[in-house]
């Protein structure tokens, strides 16, 4: 049922397109209609993509057409050699699509630090939507204003500051950007900013004050409600409270997005109550990141999948997923909440206390039973102390390998690195992860921000998936694998997104449509970006359109800026 494959051989281009395209303008002409006539005779166009294979984004098949762009806007796709244009790229083999628009994105702030951080835009993405898994920049209190204020200040010289949507977005603006930007409002920092970090329910007064403030972002732009509930202090909400902040985007018909509570041993029940939440707000309802965590939890793949199909009947139910079986994060997770409660210190005393050991080894083997065995977990940092030659090893193979138990080796990095140790979890299935992307109810995302092969966003060790999600998918899962079709695969990264967040003017190659477009080479494009060397751009998306300018040209950043902030329509 999920992997019918649609042809993408080359087809002629049929006559309906025929007529929406060359034919068509004689038609109207003749019909006495005159403005497209005129507006391809005012000369020259902006940009003119000339040769290419247009996958415009709605999944029907790719076809023939040169693109004309003027005014941001796209103003002609069908045959246009010879029309003037102030510079015209010959896109001969390549693929002509829509920008793609990652539908659960980080780069809320990371751009302030540097706006050329061009992870996301060489992937082809010209839209980001951010303020995900509950977490927004606004709103905020004075208190978490300084916060911030000082914490960008002490990490990267710079200042940021802003008191409430419109500030953020004339910041944003007057620092300029690659890409365009969407964000959703969150129910954590609604809740933080009205209740505090504390584990309690607000009082009616507050719910009334959070619920102000959710219709507060929507009518500053805001494209829907998200929630973190794995995150403290969202992780608090009841299920009623997530409903009334949900509320306000339903008029709209915007989405509340949501990382569910749980995604491993109660993924399920975390789906139901996701649904129930969308059911009561009377929302469409958007899962974020589906995936069902550790080899236990594999086979819930097709119940969650089902689940959804069913409830998608009724409602608008959508998901989204990134192109990857690995999550990332540090060695200190595989150990409960109560043993890092206080910090590091106090987390490095558990771990040497003897009186702790047999319950803190019973519960990380817990969690490794979860995940499958040792061996799912893989050592990518150790920090400065740390044993070097753990780095890039399986647990369970290293551990075999000295002769020692994992556990204790666990416990020797994390004490060696004064908890600076980070570990790639190899915690989903491939065939799920497959299942999941190719599925026609779900968007392809990349979870991740904007990150830069240089400067200050170029340190550390991110996930892959900031550079390299979508041309993982294009080479991965659509040329390698088969598990989409291309034209498939190019609507689950524009024209679905656009749909579910009411982005009306984008997601597809037509007239009248904004120009942001990813321009990539169908046989070659591929991601380059490992757990090991992450900061690798990917290879075969030689040009990149946002709002009509190139931003990338012959795989080189041309210096324009030129994202905006986009609201629904
Ligand atoms: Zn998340």
């Amino acid at each position: 049922m999920l992997h019918r494959h649609r042809s993408d051989i080359e087809r002629p281009l049929p006559r309906r397109r025929f007529l929406q395209a060359g034919g068509f303008l004689a038609v109207k002409a003749a019909l006495g209609d005159w403005s497209d006539v005129a507006a391809l005779a005012r000369p020259p166009l902006d940009l003119l993509l000339v040769g290419g294979r247009v996958v415009d984004g709605t999944g029907g098949p790719a076809f023939r057409a040169d693109v004309g762009i003027r005014d941001g806007r796209i103003v002609a796709v069908e045959t246009l050699a010879g029309a003037a244009a102030r510079e015209t790229l010959d896109v001969t083999g390549f693929v002509v699509a829509p920008g793609f628009i990652d539908i659960h994105a980080h780069t809320d702030l990371g751009i302030f630090a540097d706006n050329l951080a061009d992870s996301k835009v060489r992937q082809g993405v010209t839209t980001e939507v951010v303020g995900q898994d509950g977490s927004s920049v606004m709103p905020v209190t004075d208190r978490m204003r300084e916060d911030r204020r000082r914490s960008y200040q002490e990490r990267y010289g710079i200042d940021v500051d802003a008191g409430n949507w419109e500030e953020l977005f004339a910041a944003l603006a007057a620092r300029g950007h690659l890409t365009h930007f969407v964000t959703m409002v969150g129910t954590g920092t609604v809740r933080e900013v009205v209740v505090g970090e504390n584990d309690r329910e607000p009082t009616p007064n507050e719910l009334r004050s959070m619920v102000r403030l959710v219709e507060r972002a929507l009518a500053a732009g805001a494209a829907g409600v998200s929630s973190g509930l794995e995150y403290v202090p969202n992780a608090f909400a009841s299920t009623d409270e997530l409903a009334a902040l949900a509320r306000p985007t339903a008029s709209a018909g915007l989405p509340y997005a949501t990382h569910m509570r749980n995604e491993a041993d109660a993924v399920e029940e975390s789906l139901a109550e996701a649904l129930a939440v969308a059911e009561a707000a009377g929302t469409p309802l958007q899962v974020s990141h589906l995936k069902a965590q550790g080899r236990r939890n594999w086979p819930k793949a097709e119940r969650l999948l089902a689940t959804i199909e069913r409830a998608a009947v009724d409602r608008r139910v959508r998901f989204d997923r990134y192109p990857y079986t690995a999550y990332s994060t540090g060695l200190s997770s595989l150990f409960p909440a109560w043993a890092r409660d206080g910090g590091t210190e106090a987390f490095l005393a558990r771990l040497a206390a003897p009186a702790e050991t047999s319950r803190l080894h019973a519960e990380v083997e817990e969690k490794i039973a979860m995940m499958g065995d040792w061996d799912t977990i893989q050592i990518v940092d150790v920090g400065a102390e740390g044993p070097e030659d753990a780095i890039g090893r399986r647990l369970g193979a290293y551990a075999a390998e000295r002769g020692e138990d994992p556990y204790d080796i666990t416990v020797e990095i994390l004490t060696a690195s004064r908890n600076r140790a980070d570990i790639v979890g190899h915690g989903m299935s491939e065939e799920n992860t497959r299942r999941f992307l190719a599925h026609p109810l779900g968007a392809i995302c990349s979870d991740a921000s904007a990150r830069r092969a240089t400067g200050p966003l170029s340190e550390g060790s991110p996930h892959p998936r900031a550079y390299g999600s979508y041309p993982r998918v294009l080479g991965k899962y659509v040329r390698e694998e088969r598990a989409m079709s291309l034209t498939d695969a190019v609507r689950k990264m524009s024209g679905l997104p656009a749909e579910i967040l009411h982005l009306s003017d984008r997601g597809t190659v037509a007239v009248g449509k904004a120009a942001d477009l990813a321009v990539f080479d169908p046989a070659t494009v591929i991601d380059t970006a490992t757990f090991e060397a992450p900061h690798a751009y990917p290879v075969g998306i030689p040009h990149v359109i946002v709002g009509g300018q190139l931003a990338v040209r012959d795989g080189t950043l041309t210096g324009a800026l030129p994202g905006t902030i986009l609201t629904p329509t």
